[in-house]
């Protein structure tokens, strides 16, 4: 079979070549039989089309990966597809670090130097914090937090903050693969003040209280818990730190709604906050630890530090987005961009890209919809919003067209709802309504 010319001059070494083959055949085999029960040699295929799907699986396996797509979906932070997407000015620093950088060195004296010696002193002036680490992201934070700061004793934890995020992640498991006994106390809806009392006061107490931000739910009705500033009281009478996992690390500024940022939770006495960096901070994925400089140095000094630390690409695009929030009363990222467009504005882009479609322009209709935020923030707060409701070409039910969207070039992703493929604006960027004009004309226009 390797002898069909496609396959031959196919740029893939032979290795891997033999591999595909071996696979491909293994599945074929497998289809033929799942099919009838026993392989049918009229139903195999030809060697040209045999060599077709090859090549076309070989080009999958080498095809650049992850690639960009347009994000339809009106979820600003969409952990499927790449979560914050990344400012020009990081994506720059990306590129400015990718060869031979002054990661480790100082120029000055030529001397060994830290690869958060810049990081550092920048976070910590924005944040307020006497002292900044980062690591890979935010569970990683979490993890690190609980293993230098959470032994021997394990942590204390409400019942009712006991976060499950997308993908299966919960912090309470978090803090038990960090070898930390995880204390439960309160119940699901009601946590107070005497259970971290009691938690702390036992025979066998835990070395630090573990706090979780309500990420992505919202509990309603017969609740209470206990407030930040009265619970770093009690950590700081008992001697104990208080971590506090924020998860969307808002910064306030450009940021609608009642997330809580950074700031607030140092204010209140937190000792170490832990944060993601490609959530509200709108930066690449990375883990913010924020704190007293003790415990901040803890975390940095343990040997787990060493296997969780960020790349130079990671910290030059997380510095990059810092300088931002430094320099500007609302930071020009693109998360607080489009969480920012107004409505007349969305609408005004959506008019627009009907008519550059070609064929959407006798026939387009828009519709008002909600977007969110997400990324774990702002649960059931939702922005204004505009869709373009798409034409369907004859024949094509809703979740065919949204497929032969996400697989043009560039990929669009959109929502299908009650039937309709819903192209939402508000996570979109102004600069890629012209690709994304183009990538729906052809959708469209195809039969
Ligand atoms: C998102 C989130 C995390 C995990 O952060 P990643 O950067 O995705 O690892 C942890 N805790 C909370 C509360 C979160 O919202």
């Amino acid at each position: 079979m390797l002898a069909a010319s496609p396959l031959r001059e196919h740029s893939a070494a032979a290795v891997i070549k033999k591999r595909v083959v071996q696979e491909a055949i293994a599945d074929l085999r497998a289809q033929l039989q799942a099919a009838s029960g026993r392989i049918d040699a009229a139903q195999v295929p030809d060697v040209d089309t045999l060599a077709k799907l090859l090549t076309t699986r070989l080009d999958q396996l080498l095809r650049a990966h992850p690639r960009r797509v347009i994000n339809g979906t009106g979820v600003i932070l969409h952990t499927n597809i790449g979560r914050a997407p990344i400012s020009d000015r990081a994506r720059a620093a990306m590129l400015g670090a990718a060869g031979y950088c002054d990661l480790e060195i100082d120029l000055e004296s030529g001397r060994r130097g830290s690869r958060f010696s810049r990081i550092r002193p920048l976070a910590r002036a924005l944040l307020g914090a006497e002292d900044v680490h980062v690591v890979n992201n935010g569970g990683a934070a979490v993890l690190l937090a609980c293993t230098a700061l959470g032994l021997p004793g394990g942590v204390v934890l409400s019942r009712g903050q006991m976060v499950e995020i997308g993908d299966r992640f919960r912090v309470a498991e978090m803090a038990a693969a960090a070898g930390a006994r995880v204390h439960e106390i309160g119940s699901t809806n009601r946590t107070h003040l005497r259970d971290y009392e009691r938690a702390l006061a036992g025979d066998d107490p835990p070395s630090a209280i573990l706090w979780a931000h309500l990420s992505n739910f919202r509990q309603e009705g017969f609740v209470a818990s206990v407030e930040l500033r009265a619970l770093a009281e009690l950590a700081r009478a008992r001697g104990v730190p208080l971590i506090a996992d924020l998860g969307s690390g808002s910064l306030g500024r450009g940021v609608p709604g009642q997330e809580p940022t950074i700031q607030d939770y140092l204010a209140a006495g937190v000792d170490l906050v832990t944060c993601s960096g490609d959530k509200l901070l709108g930066g690449p994925q990375a883990g913010v630890m924020a704190g007293r400089a003790a415990l901040v140095e803890r975390c940095r000094r343990h040997p787990m530090a060493r296997a969780l630390r960020p790349d130079k690409c990671t910290l030059a695009a997380l510095h990059a987005t810092l300088a931002a929030h430094a320099q500007a009363e609302r930071p020009a990222l693109p998360v607080h961009r489009m969480a920012a467009a107004t409505v007349t504005r969305l609408r005004e882009r959506a008019r627009k890209l009907a008519l550059a479609t070609g064929c959407l322009e006798s026939n387009v209709q828009t519709k008002s919809t909600r977007a969110a935020i997400g990324g774990g923030s702002l649960p059931g707060d939702t922005l204004e919003s505009v869709a373009l409701i798409l034409p369907r070409p004859a024949g094509l039910t809703a979740s065919a067209l949204a497929k032969r969207l996400r697989l043009g070039e560039p990929a669009v992703i959109t929502r299908v709802q009650a039937d309709e493929v819903l192209l939402d604006l508000r996570a979109v960027a102004p600069e890629e309504d012209a690709a994304l004009a183009e990538a729906l004309g052809r959708a469209l226009r195809a039969g």
